[in-house]
């Protein structure tokens, strides 16, 4: 079992370039949920949907999120109405919000109405939402507490941030099949998401930490920073806020206690050559993945470094 650990927009392009390597029944997909709102009544998990719509085909090219071809008719009479309307939901999107919101309603737990979803968008692979608990990514700015989505959506990460929190996570379980995967995987990679706010509220659900610490497989893990900046978004500002630098060190150090292989890009091959110890190897290849192409490229370097890793320590 190949087993992945991502956010929305940028992990989903590698999860992308695994399903086109990996048989589905071989492919775990573990998914923030920290960025989960409440919107217009409905539940909206943005992360898990990136997903979904990406492994279905269904992912806006454009956007990197929602539903391509979508229309934003309601959005705009709920604007008309005078409803709140900073976060966009396209029209085909809500169908899949509306969907989950009644079978939690129904009283299914997240990682259940996230499989019944998977399962009609033709998804064969497994897709697991980190927790059914409700953790909450907040950040102290200074606008004050902001959820995850006020900063990044409606502030457009612009705003200072001070501090991180995941609210919840003390007392939330991972969900099932989480450490049982992580535990039996052959190998397990982080896609280049936000370290702080896309994998950040993984790590922070108890239990999850000591298992990629303690698993046999590979642990490796694609930097979202290439030249010492994010692809896009705040990962850079946010990791520099954790006191970590905005470089592929700083990756490796949101890391350091499990990683066995960070994958920079070929623009950081400087560092990645001073940076290998004996507890982590550091590649470099063609990170940005454009195309289909560049993904299972990608998704394939990042598996062979597993598999390489493994007869280094085997
Ligand atoms: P979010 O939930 O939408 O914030 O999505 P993620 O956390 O999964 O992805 C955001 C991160 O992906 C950012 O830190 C970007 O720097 C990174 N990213 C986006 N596209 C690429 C890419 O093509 N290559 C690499 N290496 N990183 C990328």
């Amino acid at each position: 079992m190949i087993v992945v650990f991502t956010g929305g927009t940028g992990g989903t392009k590698l999860v992308q370039g695994l399903q086109h390597i990996v048989p589905p029944e071989e492919l775990t997909v573990i998914v923030n949920t920290g960025d989960d709102i409440e919107w217009w009544g409905l539940h909206v998990s943005p992360d898990v949907d990136s997903v979904l719509y990406g492994l279905a085909g269904l992912l806006s090219k454009e956007r990197g999120w929602g539903v391509e071809d979508d229309s934003f008719r309601c959005l705009e009479r709920m604007k008309q109405l005078g409803q709140a309307s900073w976060f966009s939901l396209g029209d085909l999107d809500l169908a899949t919000h509306l969907t989950r919101t009644m079978l939690l309603r129904a009283g299914k737990r997240l990682s259940e109405a996230t499989a019944e979803l998977a399962a009609k968008f033709g998804i064969r692979a497994r897709v697991l939402p980190m927790s059914d608990d409700r953790v909450s990514t907040m950040l102290d700015t200074a606008k004050g507490t902001l959820t995850f989505q006020e900063y990044f959506v409606r502030e457009r990460h612009q705003v200072e941030a001070r501090a991180v929190r995941f609210e919840g996570a003390e007392n939330a379980r991972p969900a099932p099949g989480v450490i049982e995967s992580i535990e039996t995987a052959e190998a397990i990679v982080f896609a280049p998401s936000n370290p702080v706010t896309s994998i950040g509220p993984i790590l922070a659900v108890p239990g999850v930490r000591q298992a990629l610490r303690e698993t046999k497989a590979t642990v490796a893990a694609v930097s979202p920073i290439i030249g010492g900046e994010a692809v896009s978004g705040p990962a850079g500002v946010l990791m520099t806020m954790m006191g970590w630098p905005s470089t592929i060190a700083g990756v490796a150090k949101a890391y350091e206690d499990f990683l066995d292989v960070l994958v920079a890009d070929r623009a950081d091959e400087a560092q990645a050559l001073t940076m290998s110890t004996t507890g982590l190897r550091v590649l470099s290849t063609n990170t940005i993945m454009r195309s289909i192409d560049d993904k299972r490229e990608l998704a394939a370097f990042v598996l062979g470094a597993c598999t390489a890793q493994q007869n280094v320590v085997g």
